[in-house]
């Protein structure tokens, strides 16, 4: 495995990232990373904060469920990211966080809008996907199907949080960022239009010139 220091390294700076930009606090959520040099991955394991994983502490568990021995518990979220890594090969990072904005939007059942250009261009949509029929958080039995879809790099979880997909470590966690990002915008915008009285019609129309082109065409 030689580039497992290497991924635990970049696991460790992005977990502190979303840490310091408030998008996980406390032991919840989860971040893991494919390694290139054995079909496993690293994971952060239950019960550790984002902003306390170190080469230590970080797990490594194989695409077969085998976890390389560890004396912490392995993640409740393992489960569905060892899916996510065997049903698409163009995975090699997930970012689940329980980031505010987002999980407010996720908890009223609402799906966030991709209403800025950048949002339309980089995810396109942002799927909702609902609690698990047993009840408690989604398993890979609700969350894979979603990301079947190779267009899928982003969701949202009710009542739960958010998942960003990426072939890296930094593009899933930019996605993490965004999709709060988009969710705080939605939530101004709305607000604002509210208290404005402005209507769907009166809103900008079209994100990005393919948007505006396709609409013209239809
Ligand atoms: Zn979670």
């Amino acid at each position: 495995m030689y580039d497992l220091n290497d991924k635990k390294d970049a696991l460790i700076a992005a977990a502190k990232r979303c840490f310091e930009l408030r998008l996980q606090t406390n032991a919840g959520g989860n971040l893991s990373v494919r390694l290139e040099s054995a079909d496993a991955i690293v994971i952060k394991p239950s019960g550790i904060g984002f902003n306390e994983c170190t080469r230590e502490n970080l797990q490594v568990v194989h695409l077969n469920g085998t976890i390389e021995p560890s004396p912490h518990k392995p993640s409740k979220d393992l489960d569905f990211h060892l899916d996510l890594y065997r049903i698409r090969a163009d995975i090699n990072a997930v970012v689940h966080c329980h980031s505010p904005w987002a999980t407010g939007y996720a908890s009223a059942g609402i799906e966030i809008p991709c209403l800025t250009v950048q949002t339309i261009e980089k995810i396109g949509r942002m799927p909702l996907i609902p609690l698990s029929p047993q009840g408690g958080p989604q398993t890979e039995k609700e969350i894979s199907p979603v990301f079947q879809d190779p267009k899928i790099v982003a969701a949202v979880l009710a009542n739960h949080g958010t998942i960003g997909v990426g072939s890296t470590l930094m593009k899933a966690q930019y996605l993490a960022e965004i999709i709060e990002e988009t969710a705080h915008i939605a939530y101004v915008r709305d607000t604002l239009a509210a208290a404005h009285g402005l209507r769907e019609h009166d809103l900008p129309r079209y994100g990005t010139a393919k948007e505006a082109s396709q609409a013209q065409t239809a």
